[in-house]
């Protein structure tokens, strides 16, 4: 560990249960001179169509979080070391003025783009990906997008409404705020409205990679097939937990049968090495509908891939290095 970096408490001296949740059990913004990546909650579910209860999917994932440990050894590289991770705490979304509460959203993640880190968002409902791309697009320009869940999220509206958890990506099409086909969804799969649903969705420039894909193709092919389409631009990656199975994330408010494992998912993100990931987000984790914390635990196993491949992108490969080479 480079000697600025704080990490997470020592599990040998502090037990992984004691305490008060931050993500990974990494210290506080306010706790650290500098960080590189922050990890931010968003508590907002005013954005569904069905199932409520996101707004309470930041805590879960925290509670969740407190087994990961320092060292991915899949691919080989310390997240919290090799970079200053912290929990920077909760975004205080309004949950009842959904444009409203976008600005809020919008406003504190320029914040953290502004201090020159990365953020990586737990949600909340995919709303909140919007605000998301909006801050960075501010700062990249159109980014490439890696869109994990069973659904599309390209629909229009819903009762009228713009602004709801199935149309963020409408929305971000409609505002430039991505790059027309560097742009991917991964894991669809379920009934749709419409065939024009699909031709809508293609003509935004997406590339459909079907839950049914990745159990033919297997993991390895699907990972190189998302790299080679996003190439070095930088990119976000969106993951609505509802991409895995109802068996391996009952907690979330739209289920669809029939999605892939948690490990194909794990598999997938570690396959994404070397893409240039300047933000993310992990969202619509339900806990009311979880059971054993089987979602809460898969969501903070993703989260922290995508720090893992924060870390391998931000050049301090050499601690990873070595202990891969033993
Ligand atoms: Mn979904
Ligand atoms: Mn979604």
């Amino acid at each position: 560990m480079a000697d600025d970096i704080s990490g997470q408490l020592d599990a040998t001296k502090v037990p992984r249960y004691a305490g008060i949740a931050t993500f990974a059990r990494l210290p506080r913004l306010e706790d650290v001179a500098r960080y590189d990546v922050a990890i931010i909650g968003v508590p907002f579910d005013s954005g569904v169509t069905y199932r409520p209860g996101a707004r309470f999917g930041p805590a879960a994932i925290r509670e969740a979080s407190r087994l990961l440990r320092p060292y991915n050894p899949a691919l080989g590289v310390r997240p919290f070391d090799d970079q200053q991770v912290v929990d920077a705490g909760d975004v205080a979304a309004t949950p009842f003025d959904i444009p409203q509460a976008l600005a809020s959203i919008e406003q504190r993640l320029g914040a953290i783009l502004a201090d020159e880190a990365k953020f990586a968002v737990l949600g909340g409902d995919h709303t909140v990906a919007l605000p998301a791309l909006r801050a960075l697009h501010r700062q990249h320009g159109p980014v490439a997008l890696v869109h994990f869940d069973a659904h599309l999220d390209t629909w229009d509206t819903y009762f009228e409404a713009p602004y709801t958890h199935g149309t963020p990506f409408r929305r971000a099409f409609e505002e430039g705020l991505f790059q027309r086909d560097q742009c991917v969804h991964v894991g669809t799969r379920g009934s749709l409205y419409a065939p024009t649903d699909l031709a809508d969705d293609s003509a935004m420039g997406f590339e459909v990679i079907t839950a049914d894909e990745v159990g033919r193709a297997g993991v390895a092919d699907v990972a190189s097939r998302i790299r080679t389409r996003l190439g070095e631009r930088p990119t976000y990656i969106s993951l609505d937990i509802d991409v895995l199975d109802p068996a391996h994330a009952p907690g979330t408010g739209t289920p669809e049968a029939g999605g892939m494992s948690a490990r194909e998912l794990l598999g997938i993100l570690r396959g994404l090495e070397g893409l240039r990931l300047v933000g993310c987000d992990v969202v619509e984790v339900a806990p009311a509908y979880d059971h054993a914390e089987i979602t809460a635990v898969a969501a903070a196993n993703a989260m922290y891939e995508l720090l893992s491949i924060m870390a391998l992108d931000g050049g301090t490969r050499s601690g990873a290095e070595q202990e891969g080479s033993k």
